[in-house]
């Protein structure tokens, strides 16, 4: 009898109870479907607080199944009869994998091979769950069993049940034998679509993507606005922000992208404003022109890519000053987080290589060279005293775009694996 190949997606938030609990698992199973759409004859079901994933296609639906929020892991496990005889089979193929460093599992074989010493002893443990009481051989026993079968087949194995190199899992279920070595880290979170909506907006730059794909990470649906400038600004800046659009619609589903011209709103404030006020009140408009937007959108919340004290306009003092035209809630996913950190995660998720590409901004454009770092609010208001505000916001409104962009499939996705803390 031969085994059978099945994805075991592990998730998380042990928190969540209740309604939540089965609305976190209805949409993750529809969110991996999804996710899987262009793998055929791809089978997900629900088993014993677990998801399981069969399919012919074993690598890609693991890459896929890994890159999907609300997923904590995802390992590779072979299904047998709930047999031991079964098991014994199994658990010698399994590791016979994981010595010979077999490509596309889910653990550390290749680094293990890789090790290359053939006189080295290489340590396991045998860890058995047994959730289908009915089987008769206790847990304990099993590992015990099963480990004895692998030490008289590998010669080079050594049992250490504190640090073993290899770890190979036994759970069994009323349904089989599940067998597997190792998890890929999947990105953890809450799946897309339980946390509600908000409004990103998306500058081009390397952080407010990834501010995008955190508050997506704990099951937010994003919508984009950026703010242009054209024709100051190329056809290539704005090609960026679809790009980075698709990038984050890869992981959560097609988006909204809102391209609001800011052109005419610029010329009036760079003329009507202090120098050292423009990013400060550019910042103010841009945010009640988000607001507004959201607000038309039913959506409750903004998102900015902001970290304090990265660039003028991010003092304390300044998001205060910038923020004091809304009410409605900024999220800022990367407030406290190091650039360095986010740079990485940038990478991991595959925006970074679009953020960096040398198109301008429209806020690069307009920068000054002295921008007030504290900026004061009474003066601030007072400089926006003579605007009219209501128009300004108007006039940006009214030539806005609305696209709708949709995943982009490339090979820089996340596909599970450990990720920086922020
Ligand atoms: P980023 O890397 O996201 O561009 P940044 O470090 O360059 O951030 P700023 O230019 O000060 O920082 O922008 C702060 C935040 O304001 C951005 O993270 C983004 O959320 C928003 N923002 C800036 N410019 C635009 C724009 N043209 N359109 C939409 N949002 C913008
Ligand atoms: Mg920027």
């Amino acid at each position: 009898m031969t085994s059978q190949v099945v994805i075991m997606v592990k998730y998380g938030e042990i928190a969540l109870k209740g309604l939540n609990r089965k609305q976190f698992e209805e949409q993750l199973m529809h969110n991996l479907a999804w996710q899987m759409r262009d793998i055929p004859d791809t089978r997900i079901f629900r088993r014993y607080g677990r998801l399981c994933i069969e399919t012919v296609e074993t690598q890609k639906a693991l890459k896929a199944a890994a890159r999907t929020f609300g997923v904590v892991g995802v390992s590779l496990a072979k299904k047998v009869p709930a047999q031991l005889e079964a098991i014994y089979r199994v658990g010698i193929e399994v590791m016979n994998e994981v010595l010979a460093g077999a490509e596309g599992g889910t653990g550390s074989g290749g680094h293990i091979a890789a090790q290359g010493n053939k006189e080295a002893k290489i340590s396991f443990k045998v860890e058995t769950v047994r959730a289908d009481k009915n089987f008769p051989v206790p847990s304990p026993e099993v590992s015990r069993l099963l480990g004895a079968k692998l030490l008289a087949s590998f010669p080079t194995l050594v049992v250490d049940v504190h640090q073993p190199d290899i770890l190979l899992e036994v759970e069994i279920r009323e349904d089989g034998a599940y067998l597997y070595h190792g998890t890929l880290a999947g990105p953890g979170g809450l799946p897309v679509g339980t946390g509600g909506r908000a409004l990103l907006l998306l500058s081009g730059g390397i952080d407010s993507p990834v501010a995008g794909w955190l508050v997506m990470r704990r099951g937010v649906k994003p919508s984009v606005v950026h703010f242009h400038t054209e024709p100051f600004t190329s056809e290539r800046a704005r090609r960026k922000v679809i790009d980075l659009s698709g990038i984050l619609a890869a992981y959560g589903g097609e988006l909204t992208v809102y391209m609001v011209r800011f052109t005419e709103v610029m010329g009036v404030l760079s003329r009507e404003v202090p120098d050292k006020m423009l990013i400060t009140i550019m910042r103010r408009m841009m945010l009640r022109v988000a607001e507004r937007l959201a607000q038309s959108a039913g959506i409750p919340a903004l998102v900015t890519g902001e970290s304090i004290g990265q660039v003028a306009s991010q003092t304390l003092e300044s998001m205060a000053a910038i923020n004091a035209v809304t009410h409605m809630p900024v999220l800022r996913p990367l407030v406290t987080a190091d650039k360095t950190n986010i740079m990485t995660l940038a990478r991991a998720i595959g925006t970074y290589d679009i953020s960096i590409e040398p198109y301008e901004d429209c806020c690069t454009i307009y920068v000054p060279r002295h921008p007030q770092t504290k900026p004061h609010l009474p003066k601030i208001e007072a400089a926006e005293a003579g605007l009219d505000i209501e128009k300004l916001v108007a006039m940006a409104l009214e030539r806005m775009e609305e696209l709708t962009v949709k995943p982009y499939a490339t090979a820089a996705l996340y596909e599970g694996g450990p990720l920086p803390g922020l």
